[in-house]
Formats: structure tokens, C-alpha cells, sequence
């Protein structure tokens, strides 16, 4: 409709053009920009594409090899709780203070550099676990170049031990197990070596080529030899980057400090970053105010594989967003107005998806992993009617089927809600109780397959998942 009127042609004619190439079209039906051009072309009109392009920004085609320069690599500590990752990141950070400042002052920006005697670099992300290499992944960062998996010489290989193996295989990162806790009279590395042939992890003496080193983190043991190790597979990666372009990267963590506004810990990936640089990143811009190294030290510029942490952002980027520089502030604000407007158009989108999944689907969900157990995460407005609802859905089911309320609460639900969701073992539903996904959730729900349920009455809430448990019993084919 709005194309024929502004070509002056009645829509019943550009309707027909389009039934001749065989697309039935009515005055309200959406055209997309290729077919609009072919259209208008029938009629003598050129149609030109005034959509907002962040690519004409956001540079992410690869620079040409003479560019590149070597980098340090990035590495992630992943393993099962308590088989010592953030002791063993402690041990790394301690080992490798330069200069005369022990005593383990440097601030904590979320990743630090560590050089070691031989002169090489590399970047440790200073959360350990799953969930920010996850976090960083889901928005299709790769920030890590190679993954230490830590696991306990007196424990085995656990639950989240594979998780982080499967996590490292799904992004094509390389692994380097460090067998932990080697100080321990209980530990066996040989059995934790035996127990990875399971999952490929081959030591080179058996004739594989996983790099494995024995530390323990606690006194500092072996902690030399993984950094070589470390460095050894850096190598192998030929890790390089162009150090000479504006920069870009991804954002490791940020929050609003109170006095300084939004702090940013970035790491630099591509370019050098520069204070005073224009920096993007989501829905917010601002020039680079102050800049501090891992050593809380405040520097000029950062080039690639290095973390710094940046003030005078406009707003607070999540972490795993890229972030790119630009040279002209009024790009910075055309880029985040449009993507701002993009998020808010997708997040209703999604949002209006996300609750309504169908019954069919929670259930077969269910079924798949053969639990008749339902696992829900309840969010209401206020604490009286969670509470009622909460009550309401336990009194549910049989010796066969019941909820599991696995989180319940005041507020509405959020991208931590979706993501304890999605790590239930078996499935897991949602209930908002007159409260809605914010966009970010809704995003992660979509992007996981979440089921979010909203209700405003509390009977047609129970009656919903009443008749899931139903569904269990019975199962729909
Ligand atoms: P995380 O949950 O993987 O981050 O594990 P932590 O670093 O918090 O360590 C869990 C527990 O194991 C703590 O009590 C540590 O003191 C202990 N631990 C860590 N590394 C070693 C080690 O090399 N030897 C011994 N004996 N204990 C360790």
C-alpha cells in the first residue's frame, strides 16, 4: 500500500505485478527490500535502502595478513566448584607481580596480563566458571584463546567438569588440563589422566596431544610449567591481531560505580585503544575519560589481548558485547540510537513470542529427559500472591508428577531467571505472575528455548500448570 502510493499507482496494480511473479500480496502486506526494488522496477521506479547498516561502523572483516602482529593469547579457568579455579587464578596473579608490588593490592578489573620470565604475554579472564565464558559466547564473543581445566587430583571428573569440556569443544578453544591439589596425600593424577581418555583429553605420554600439567595452586606448585605450557600453545595458535586500526573488542564485566559512573573492563582484541577514543558498544557511546591497566595504573593506550578498565561510557554494556571505536561522535550517537531502537523493536517482538509457548512443547520438553518432575521458577509483584501461587502450584500433581519451585520472588524476570532455567537439568518453566520478561530475558529465553508463562489470575496460572502435569501422565503425541 505505502509503495504504490508513493509511486501513485493504485495497489491493486502493484498487487497484480507481484501475483504475475506469483506473490499474492495485499495493501498490508510487508515487502522486503529486494522484491520492493523489483516492484518498483515494473513501474519505472529505483527504490533505494535507507536501513541503518552497522557494518558501515563496525568493521568486522579480517585485516590483511601483513598487518597482523603477534598477541597474547586469552585464557579462561574453567572447572568444577572447588576444584580450585579461583585459587589457582589467585596463584597465577601472585606468581607474576612485576616489580616489587606484592602484597596483592592490584585492583581487580575482571582479567589480568601476566608476563613470565621468558618474556611472554598472556591475558587471564579473572571470573572463573562457566557463566562468563557462556555469557561472553552468547553474544558471539570469542574472548578466550585457550581454556585451563582445573580439576581436583583427590575428586574426578564431574558434572561441570564436561559441561566445561563441551563448553571449550562447542567454541573450538583448545584445552590444558591442570590436574589441581597435587599436594594433597589423597591425589591421583593418574586416575584423573585415565578418567579424561573418556572425554579425548590424551596426554602426550599416552600418545595425545592435550598438554596436562600437575599444580597445586595452594603452594604455588607446577604453576611455572602450566604457564609454559600455556605459552607453548599459544604458539601453536599463531594468535595475531593488527594493532594499528581503531579498536575493538569485547566487554569482560561493567557497573555503575557511584562516583565514577559506568566503569567498563574491555578487552582490547583488534586496534589500540586510546583515551579520549570515541568507543560504541550496544546501546551506549561516550570517549574514554580514564583508563587503568590491571595494575590499577592509569595508561594511555591499549593494544590487542589487553585489558583495561575505562570510564565515560554513556550507560552500562553487558558483558560479552562487542565494543568498536569510531572517530566521529555524531556516528557514535547514530549507531547507538538505531540500536537502541532495533533492541526495543526485537524485545517486543520476543517478548510477545516468548509467552506463548505452547503446552505441547513444555511437556515433550519434559518427556525428552524423562522427568516427571516440573521444575518452575515463580516471579510475581508482590510477596502475598507469589506466596499463594507458590503454595498453590506445591499442592499439585501426584506420587508420579509435581512442581519443583526451584526460585521464587518479587520482581520480574530477568536474563539470571532465564539462565537458571536453561541450566535445569530437565525442563523448566517460567511463571510471571502479573510481571513480564525484561527485554534482555526475553532474548535469552528465545535464544534458549525457555517457556515463560505470564498470568494476572492466579487460578488460570495453576490451571495451566495443572494441565502440564496432566500432559506428563499422558503423554501427547
Ligand atoms: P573454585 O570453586 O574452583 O574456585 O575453588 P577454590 O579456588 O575456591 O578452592 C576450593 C577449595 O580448595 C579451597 O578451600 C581451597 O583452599 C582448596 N584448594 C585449592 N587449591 C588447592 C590446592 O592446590 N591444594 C589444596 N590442598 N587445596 C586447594
Amino acid at each position: 500500500g505505502d509503495l504504490a502510493h508513493q509511486m501513485g499507482i493504485k495497489a491493486g496494480e502493484v498487487a497484480m505485478k507481484l501475483l504475475e511473479s506469483g506473490m499474492m500480496a495485499t495493501v498490508n502486506t510487508m515487502l522486503d527490500y529486494e522484491t520492493a526494488v523489483l516492484v518498483a522496477d515494473e513501474f519505472g521506479y529505483t527504490v533505494e535502502n535507507v536501513a541503518f547498516d552497522i557494518s558501515n561502523f563496525y568493521d568486522t572483516s579480517e585485516d590483511a595478513p601483513e598487518l597482523l602482529k603477534s598477541r597474547a593469547p586469552v585464557v579462561t579457568v574453567m572447572g568444577h566448584v572447588d576444584h580450585g579455579k579461583t585459587s589457582l587464578l589467585d596463584a597465577i596473579r601472585n606468581a607474576n607481580v612485576i616489580g616489587g608490588e606484592a602484597g596483592g593490592i592490584t585492583q581487580h578489573i575482571g582479567a589480568y596480563k601476566v608476563r613470565t620470565g621468558d618474556g611472554s604475554e598472556m591475558t587471564f579472564l579473572d571470573t572463573p566458571g562457566h557463566e562468563a565464558f557462556t555469557q561472553l559466547r552468547q553474544r558471539g564473543a570469542k574472548a578466550t584463546d585457550i581454556v585451563v581445566l582445573v580439576i581436583a587430583a583427590d575428586d574426578g571428573v564431574m558434572p561441570q567438569t564436561v559441561e566445561a569440556i563441551n563448553h571449550s569443544r562447542d567454541a573450538g578453544v583448545p584445552i590444558i588440563v591442570a590436574i589441581n591439589k597435587v599436594d594433597k596425600d589423597t591425589a591421583n593424577p593418574g586416575r584423573i589422566k585415565q578418567a579424561l581418555t573418556e572425554y579425548s583429553l590424551i596426554p602426550e605420554e599416552w600418545g595425545g596431544t592435550t598438554l596436562f600439567a600437575e599444580v597445586s595452586a595452594k603452594q604455588g606448585i607446577g604453576v611455572a610449567e602450566l604457564l609454559e605450557m600455556i605459552a607453548l600453545q599459544a604458539e601453536i595458535e599463531e594468535l595475531k591481531a593488527n594493532p594499528d586500526r581503531d579498536a575493538q573488542g569485547v566487554i569482560i564485566e561493567a557497573e555503575l560505580d557511584v562516583g565514577r559512573g559506568p566503569v567498563a573492563t574491555m578487552l582490547v582484541q583488534r586496534g589500540t585503544l586510546r583515551q579520549g577514543d570515541i568507543v560504541v558498544s550496544g546501546q551506549y557511546y561516550g570517549r574514554v575519560r580514564t583508563m587503568y591497566d590491571d595494575q590499577g595504573k592509569t595508561t594511555k593506550e591499549a593494544g590487542p589481548s589487553t585489558p583495561v578498565e575505562i570510564t565515560g561510557l554513556g550507560g552500562i554494556p553487558e558483558a560479552g558485547e562487542p565494543f568498536f571505536s569510531v572517530p566521529d561522535e555524531k556516528d557514535a550517537k547514530r549507531i547507538t540510537d538505531n540500536v537502541s531502537a532495533q533492541r526495543r523493536k526485537e524485545a517486543m517482538a520476543q517478548r510477545a513470542r516468548a509467552t506463548t509457548g505452547s503446552l505441547e512443547d513444555i511437556s515433550k520438553m519434559i518427556e525428552e529427559g524423562e522427568v516427571k518432575e516440573l521444575n518452575v521458577i515463580l516471579k510475581g509483584d508482590v510477596q502475598g500472591s507469589v506466596e499463594a501461587v507458590r503454595d498453590a502450584f506445591l499442592k499439585l500433581g501426584n506420587k508420579e508428577v509435581r512442581v519443583n519451585v526451584i526460585r521464587f520472588g518479587v520482581g520480574g524476570i530477568t536474563e539470571n531467571d532465564v539462565q537458571l532455567a536453561a541450566s535445569a537439568e530437565s525442563g523448566c518453566v517460567i511463571v510471571g505472575f502479573n510481571v513480564r520478561p525484561d527485554s534482555r530475558a526475553a532474548a535469552v529465553a528465545e535464544a534458549n528455548h525457555v517457556k515463560i508463562l505470564t498470568h494476572s489470575i492466579i487460578y488460570d496460572a495453576i490451571n495451566q500448570i495443572n494441565k502440564i502435569l496432566e500432559s506428563l501422565l499422558s503423554p501427547i503425541i
